[in-house]
């Protein structure tokens, strides 16, 4: 008789470590095969043999450890994988109906807020912004029209923080659902849904998976409810599905998830510290430092550590930072975050004239190399601005 290995009283990070204690019941393989098949043979009685397979943009087999992963991971009924983590979080906005009212950060994923900008008129949608750094913004914004609330916490790229619990009792009091872009965050540092939350977003191509080589997303399910069918069925039908083999890649990523996130937030804050000491350094964003506006709160909601992501200003303007950034060894200038290596973003150059965000900004993805290298590489460029 097959062994059942999957130990539901161990610890999470255990039960993920080993991706759920996989093992193939034909061969005891203990990693999961990658379906590439996208289309099931039927039986005599043309039935499927494993119902809901028969066509891989409706299901793929792949899916099915990653997405049991992430609905553990998250504490929630049910998971989703999408094609990215745009494609997960669209899906939410286009499984509403027109007419419905949206409320959304006015600072957030700045893809997510131009396609909202763009699209949600189009779709019929209401949109009403809150301001992420005011907490009481937010509560003014909800009404009782409100259907869903959008938050991201940390937010990209100034990583002001959300109060989950206090949005989560907004939104409900108001008949809305709460829906939260947790990529930041990361199931290591905050579980939404056990805070109140109905859904919660990742775009898995970051610490999820972890090494900067799988475009995906995913969503996860306080409850499976008519809405959350309606997201299946738009993922099916409108086709944003997930490759097989980027899947398979996202259950090996997560399986280190917590090594990576925690080892890389404690370099992040040791990072933190030693810019906000540097004197080329005007101000630094991280909520784990004390002086954060958003610190009390992200103490409260977030555990072991806050995340691997900050920002940094430095005195001088947009050619010092540049400056900066061009003279960093071991933070490769590249877009994106969450990998194993560390990166430094000119956010105002990727955004382009209509940013909000300050043009001396340098916002960083700290990675798992050596904390005082990290420092060392960045204090060498700073130094070199005297
Ligand atoms: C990258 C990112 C997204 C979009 O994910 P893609 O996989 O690039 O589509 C959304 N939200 C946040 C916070 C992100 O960092």
């Amino acid at each position: 008789m097959a062994k059942d290995t999957d130990d539901h009283d161990a610890a999470l990070e255990s039960r993920i470590a080993s991706g759920l204690h996989f093992a193939d019941k034909e061969t005891g393989a203990v990693i999961p095969p990658i379906h590439l098949a996208t289309t099931y043979a039927r039986d005599t009685e043309y039935a499927l043999p494993d119902p809901g397979v028969g066509y891989s943009r409706d299901e793929n087999p792949t899916y099915r450890v990653p997405e049991r992963m992430l609905a553990e991971l998250e504490a929630g009924a049910d998971a989703l994988l999408f094609a990215s983590g745009m494609a997960a979080a669209t899906a939410v906005f286009r499984a509403l109906a027109p007419g419905d009212r949206i409320v959304v950060p006015d600072v957030m994923y700045w893809g997510l807020r131009h396609w909202i900008a763009t699209f949600s008129e189009t779709w019929g949608l209401e949109r009403v912004t809150y301001v992420t750094s005011d907490p009481d913004s937010l509560a003014l914004a909800i009404t009782p029209g409100t259907r869903l609330v959008w938050v991201e916490t940390p937010s990209n790229p100034l990583w002001d923080t959300t109060d989950l619990a206090r949005a989560a009792e907004l939104a409900h009091a108001a008949g809305a659902m709460l829906a939260v872009d947790s990529t930041v965050a990361t199931p290591v540092h905050t579980q939404p849904i056990l805070l109140g939350a109905d859904i919660v977003m990742h775009a898995a191509t970051k610490a999820l998976n972890g090494h900067s080589d799988v475009l995906a997303g995913a969503l996860v399910c306080r409850e499976r409810n008519d809405f959350w069918g309606r997201i299946a069925t738009e993922r099916g039908e409108g086709g944003a599905v997930c490759g097989a083999f980027e899947a398979w890649l996202l259950q090996r990523g997560m399986r280190t998830l917590f090594l990576r996130q925690r080892r890389a937030s404690e370099s992040a804050l040791a990072v933190a510290e030693a810019l906000q000491a540097h004197p080329q350094v005007e101000r630094v964003r991280y909520p784990g430092l004390a002086d954060d506006p958003g610190h009390a709160v992200a103490a409260k909601q977030m555990r072991g550590g806050f995340g691997s992501m900050l920002s940094f200003m430095v005195r001088g303007g947009r050619d010092a930072a540049l400056a900066v950034a061009g003279r960093l060894r071991l933070f490769a200038s590249a877009t994106s975050l969450g990998g194993v290596e560390s990166l430094v973003e000119h956010r105002a150059t990727i955004e382009g004239p209509d940013s909000p965000i300050p043009d001396n900004l340098l916002r960083l993805s700290v990675g798992i190399e050596v904390a005082d290298d990290l420092i060392a590489d960045l204090t060498q460029a700073l130094d070199a601005l005297d």
